[in-house]
């Protein structure tokens, strides 16, 4: 039979907006010493928007979109969502795309099927585009392959920007914005900065951590500048930046070889094995699935200050138990 303080805890974990898949590390939340956030997603809205753009040479800023807005087509994430929506927001014909590959962590690359129909063409007659044969100066840019990524994919590919492209990127990440690099082929053909919007909750969450006397640690696999600027704001005192998917679980043995026991809140496919790792694994509510069906405990209200709530609740249950 359940223990009765076990029955209890639960359905007032429930009240709470906490679902315990596991509870064993419910039991452990109590003793948490340190809690581990994914950024994206977790401390941030899971949203982002565009806003700047540069390019290289002839290229224009509706070029750089376009291109990346193809290239981003069949991506979930939300730089893809942010580009995408830009393009839309500015009626730029976005191409189709063929041999879509998500390059885990980096970004994305893509290859263009053939160039939007200019403008005034496609106004002029649109039926007689369909299913036509591109033009020469249309099948000559057909088929390159369009990639889109951090400046992580770059140092991948070793190819340098040019310094203009390099300067616009760290200006904006001086002011804790993203960027993300467009290339055409090997060429880069210009740089999108984006913008982290933290939630409101994120910084309740963790003053009330810190309150506890908890340590808050904050895990992503975005660039150290772009992530120091999220955790300064938010005041957090440990950062692991540039991580790629399959290392963020190390990050979390680390804490644990160094004695911490360590909570990990995620919402992602790339944040499962930390959250397999940790001690007690939260994954936020309406993040993916594997992220779900990983975590100990589940947020069902999405809600990051619930983190805190869940300590003190352990705290109350099993002190009575003890
Ligand atoms: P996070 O840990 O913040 O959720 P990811 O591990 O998903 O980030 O991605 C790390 C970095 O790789 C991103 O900050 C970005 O620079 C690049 N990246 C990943 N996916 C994409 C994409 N679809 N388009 C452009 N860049 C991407
Ligand atoms: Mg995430």
């Amino acid at each position: 039979a359940v223990p009765l303080v076990v029955a209890i805890n639960t359905s007032m974990a429930a009240r709470n907006g906490m679902l315990i898949r596991d509870r064993i590390a419910m039991e452990s939340a109590r003793n948490l010493d340190t809690v581990v956030f994914d950024k994206t997603g977790t401390l941030t809205e899971g949203e982002q928007g565009v806003v700047d753009v540069a390019t290289a040479d002839q290229w224009g800023e509706d070029d750089v979109l376009t291109l990346a807005a193809a290239a981003e087509g069949d991506s979930e994430h939300v730089i893809a969502q942010a580009i995408r929506d830009t393009a839309a927001d500015q009626d730029l014909p976005v191409p189709g795309v063929r041999g879509f590959e998500a390059l885990e962590g980096r970004g994305v690359r893509a290859t263009i099927e053939r160039e939007a129909v200019p403008a005034a063409a496609s106004t002029a007659d649109e039926s007689a585009d369909i299913g036509a044969p591109p033009s020469d100066a249309e099948s000559d840019r057909d088929g390159h392959t369009v990639s889109v990524g951090g400046p992580n994919l770059l140092r991948h590919l070793e190819i340098d920007p040019d310094p203009a492209l390099e300067r616009f990127a760290s200006e904006a990440g001086d002011r804790g914005e993203g960027v993300v690099y467009v290339l055409r082929d090997e060429t880069v053909v210009g740089a999108i900065a984006l913008a982290d919007v933290i939630r409101e909750e994120s910084f309740e969450a963790i003053d009330a951590l810190h309150g506890m006397g908890v340590d808050v640690a904050m895990l992503t696999g975005d660039d150290a500048d772009v992530a120091h600027a999220v955790a300064d704001e938010l005041e957090i005192d440990t950062v692991f930046a540039e991580v790629l998917p399959e290392d963020k679980d190390e990050k979390i043995l680390e804490l644990q070889e160094r004695g911490h026991l360590v909570g990990m809140v995620g919402d992602g496919v790339n944040d499962a094995p930390a959250l397999t790792r940790s001690d007690v694994g939260i994954a936020i509510g309406s993040g993916t699935d594997v992220a779900v069906e990983s975590a100990d405990v589940v947020l069902v209200e999405n809600d990051p200050r619930d983190v805190a709530r869940l300590v003190r609740l352990s705290a109350k249950s099993y002190r009575k138990m003890a």
